[in-house]
């Protein structure tokens, strides 16, 4: 495949390219910033990555078979009313953005397929429901942003073929929520966070990844997949879990204020949660590796896999 990236650059993204490399298959970065991506990409590790910034984008997209959409403002940060906005637009007119190009393109220069993320904000927050694909939307921010952040994908001329996967909280080492969890883990001693109650629908980096590889040459794969490991556990399971990996009892809580301070409004995502199931994942026969917290902790915590 010759797949085009945008948000190649982050902590999902960075460990895409790296597997599609290990698959032989083409990569192009598309980016806003070269000088930055080739810091990130070196050309001696990552010889025939192929980076561009935005006016170049339709021309590599043209000449890819495959596109995978992961650009988004990081959502952990304080909101201001300009945050917010700029979260919003971030992944709307990006997504509008690639889906205008493909839609300019014709039938046999057209990438086969365009997979784009959302996330399981989409359904809103509950401590007694349970969400999959079929679930209707929620309505705060987080599932308002999602809901249009869909829609600009669904624009996407019907003969390529779209994979919108809504993804749960990915628990790697080199980023995302645990990464800003762990220390102020360190600095309670590890209890759970708030009440403890809340679900936390989370999957291992490496399961996501697989699930994106699986999309892009899948022909079953498409529409709305859930991007969440088969056994969404309450916050408090997953922080005793933790504390066990990290060697540190499980005893005071972390209070909402703690997390708030690391993760801004962002923090909500971890604070209220939500139970997502990935039942069409599962129905196409998708093998999780990781599908327990404690063996998907184990593994980030105890190895030293990088980039
Ligand atoms: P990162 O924040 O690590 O990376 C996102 C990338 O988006 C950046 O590398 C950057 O690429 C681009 N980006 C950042 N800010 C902007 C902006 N203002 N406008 C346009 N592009 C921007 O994200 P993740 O890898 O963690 O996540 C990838 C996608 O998956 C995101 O859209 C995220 O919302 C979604 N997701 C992630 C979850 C998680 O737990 N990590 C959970 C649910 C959904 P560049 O600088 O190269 O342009």
């Amino acid at each position: 495949l010759i797949v085009s990236i945008t948000g190649a650059t982050g902590f999902i993204g960075r460990r895409l390219v790296q597997r599609l490399l290990a698959d032989n298959h083409v990569v192009r970065v598309l980016t806003r910033s070269r000088s930055k991506t080739k810091s990130i990409f070196p050309a001696k590790e990552f010889p025939g990555i192929i980076i561009v910034e935005e006016p170049e984008w339709p021309k590599c997209i043209e000449a890819s078979s495959a596109v995978v959409n992961l650009a988004g403002l990081p959502i952990s940060t304080r909101w201001s009313a300009e945050i917010k906005k700029e979260i919003k637009r971030s992944r709307v007119n990006t997504t509008t953005k690639v889906v205008d190009v493909i839609n300019c393109l014709s039938p046999d220069v057209q990438p086969k397929v365009l997979v784009s993320a959302t996330a399981v904000g989409y359904y809103g927050t509950s401590e007694t429901q349970v969400f999959d694909e079929q679930s209707p939307s929620g309505n705060d921010f987080l599932a308002e942003v999602c809901r249009e952040w869909e829609a600009r994908a669904q624009g996407v001329n019907k003969d390529v073929r779209l994979v919108l996967i809504r993804i749960g909280v990915v628990l790697g080492k080199d980023g995302g929520a645990l990464a800003r969890m762990i220390p102020l883990f360190m600095m309670f001693a590890g209890g759970p966070l708030g009440s403890g109650k809340q679900w936390f629908s989370w999957i291992h980096l490496d399961d996501l990844v697989s699930l994106i590889m699986e999309a892009l040459s899948n022909q079953s794969y498409k529409g709305v997949i859930n991007g969440t490991a088969p056994n969404p556990v309450r916050l408090g399971e997953m922080c005793e879990q933790l504390g066990r990996v990290m060697g540190r009892p499980s005893w005071l809580p972390v209070p909402d204020f703690a997390l708030k301070a690391v993760l801004g409004e962002g923090a909500s995502v971890v604070l209220d949660g939500q139970k997502v199931l990935p039942k069409k994942a599962q129905e196409l026969g998708f093998s999780f590796d990781y599908p327990y917290v404690s063996d998907a902790l184990k593994d980030i915590i105890t190895s030293d896999k990088k980039l």
